[in-house]
């Protein structure tokens, strides 16, 4: 049952003394044949706990970057008809309900240090699995549980299918449950591994959290299934980081992904040293370690790409991709960096297909599969096909049908445009970032790059607001930087350095001065709740 599970099975085949996953802050290590021993133990654990019609059900996992979480997610996705859900342990007590609920997940598993999170969602239907968290190389230890045992789960659904379930990252509305069967999930570690060639070489370090797609799927999975390992650090320290890739009496670190708020806490934790030579470049060398540094969740800003290359040589250029809950990564800049078109997140990753469709007249603007030439001003929506597309939202059929045209493409309603060689634009959420002003359609994204560029300027987010004249017209929240602060930087000023590089009818007609601008864990912004403050 282990050596035939399209996940598990593949762990199983690596070499069992080679090792798996690290844990930065212990040093504690384990090899694949520890990890594939104690997946196989926790999913006996798992299967005794659950009744035998214990299948359908969804089981949530609290847990961060361990050993511990991986072996749960894995045990679990080796049951039958059951969603393994990772839960985020930032959430609030209302959000973790939202989703137990909305899930009917049977089963809460968690280490005892987040058992307070949990507890009062644990009743008859719900029960919980405490498990012994440790950080020895007491493999046995993993294995304990508490005297609670599981009882029928609330639904048996013969239609469920075995895989994960992650909810959206809930930017535009309430998250919604993603249902993503095993082989989808195969479909998209097999799609990734050869965009970026993961292999059996490839050492990640793990920073991200894992209830979402980027860090569960690219930040652990892939270089597990491939062989390679996984260093895990959670939460994300520059420190901490800096001295795990400098340390040269462990493996080099050669493969990193993040979201652009942590590239920026880096990049402004190692200009630091800029004037410690010797500390800098111990720096720089461990950050040349480094064959892929990733980038994505959300738009790279220019300035930010621009610090990093300057700090890091154009040695380790940030390759940027775009992907989704729904889909993982689905867009990807080319692994050979001069190929890579800044400001672009690249065409689609193997067994992807990209079409651009007009939201007014329904026309398809482009497709990557197609040769003939395109209009690469237009923008469309974006709509992908392809065996690493999501199968449903849980518990959500109106929602699943809107979301797949009649033909069977998953919209995306992200908008986007394609340059001649199909390397593709985010302009911004349908929903969110395309403001229709006078009759024109602008781009968030596109006004935030150009603001972002200014020295003045630390972050910002752009918004259209209601305007009986224009329909809407374009205002910007930003915090200044210390520059801007000093100098007083206000509208008058903001308009006149946009002058140069935006068109009049992209200019900001109002500009509010924040401390800080509210991002949900993945460093996204609401701009429907954000744009409230303009009221
Ligand atoms: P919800 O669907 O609940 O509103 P969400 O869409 O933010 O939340 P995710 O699935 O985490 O949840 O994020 C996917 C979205 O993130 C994409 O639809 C896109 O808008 C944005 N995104 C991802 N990568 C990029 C990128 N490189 N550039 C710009 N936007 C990106
Ligand atoms: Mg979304």
């Amino acid at each position: 049952i282990l050596a035939d599970h399209p996940i598990v099975g593949k762990l199983k085949n690596h070499p069992r003394d080679k090792v798996a996953i690290r844990h930065v802050i212990s040093g504690n290590s384990y090899t694949y044949g520890q990890l594939s021993d104690d997946i196989y133990k926790w999913h006996n654990i798992l299967q005794s706990k659950l009744p035998s019609s214990g299948n359908g059900s969804r089981i949530a996992i609290m847990g961060e970057n361990s050993y511990q979480f991986a072996v749960l997610f894995f045990a679990t996705l080796m049951l039958p008809k059951t969603l393994a859900m990772p839960l985020c342990t930032n959430h609030t007590s209302a959000e973790i309900k939202y989703q137990l609920e909305n899930s009917e997940s049977s089963t809460i598993i968690t280490p005892e240090r987040f058992v307070d999170k949990v507890e009062e969602f644990v009743s008859p239907e719900r029960k919980l699995i405490v498990f012994e968290e440790f950080d020895g190389n007491d493999v046995e230890a993993s294995t304990s549980t508490s005297e609670s045992t599981v009882s029928s789960p609330s639904t048996s659904d013969s239609s469920t299918p075995s895989g994960y379930m992650l909810y959206t990252s809930g930017t535009s509305g309430n998250p919604k449950g993603v249902v993503t069967p095993l082989e989808t999930y195969v479909a998209q570690a097999d799609a990734l591994t050869k965009a970026w060639d993961i292999n059996s070489n490839t050492a990640m370090l793990q920073t991200l959290p894992l209830h979402h797609v980027h860090g569960l799927v690219i930040g652990m999975t892939l270089p597990l299934l491939a062989g390679g390992s996984v260093d895990f650090l959670f939460p994300f320290s520059p420190k901490v980081f800096v001295d795990r890739i400098t340390d040269a009496s462990l493996p080099p670190i050669n493969t990193y992904t993040a979201v652009p708020t942590i590239y920026t806490k880096l990049v402004s934790y190692v200009k630091q040293f800029q004037s410690d030579k010797e500390q800098f470049e111990k720096i720089n060398s461990g950050l040349h370690n480094l064959h892929l540094a990733m980038c994505g969740s959300a738009a790279l800003p220019s300035p930010l790409r621009n610090d990093w290359n300057k700090i890091v040589g154009d040695k380790v250029p940030l390759l940027e991709r775009y992907g989704m809950t729904e889909t993982s990564i689905t867009l990807s800049q080319p692994l050979d960096p001069q190929y890579r078109v800044d400001g672009s997140v690249g065409a689609p990753v193997p067994s992807v297909i990209a079409r651009l469709v007009d939201p007014d007249t329904s026309k398809v603007i482009y497709q990557s599969n197609e040769k003939s030439s395109h209009d690469t001003e237009a923008s469309g929506e974006l709509q992908l096909a392809g065996p690493v597309v999501f199968k449903e939202y849980w518990n959500k059929p109106e929602a699943t049908s809107e979301t797949f045209t009649e033909d069977g493409w998953f919209r995306t309603g992200d908008i986007c445009r394609a340059d001649a060689s199909g390397n593709i634009f985010i302009l911004g959420r349908a929903s969110m970032d395309i403001i229709k002003s006078g009759g024109e359609k602008l781009s968030a994204l596109e006004i935030e790059r150009e603001i972002l560029s200014l020295e003045e300027v630390d972050e910002c987010s752009v918004v259209g607001v209601a305007s009986e004249e224009w329909g809407q017209e374009v205002a910007v929240v930003a915090v200044l930087s210390e520059k801007g602060r000093a100098s007083n930087f206000d509208l008058a000023r903001l308009k006149s350095a946009l002058k140069k590089t935006l068109a009049n009818y992209k200019i900001p007609k109002k500009l509010l001065v924040v401390e800080s601008i509210p991002r949900n864990q993945m460093g996204k912004v609401n701009k429907k709740t954000l744009v409230k403050i303009f009221d």
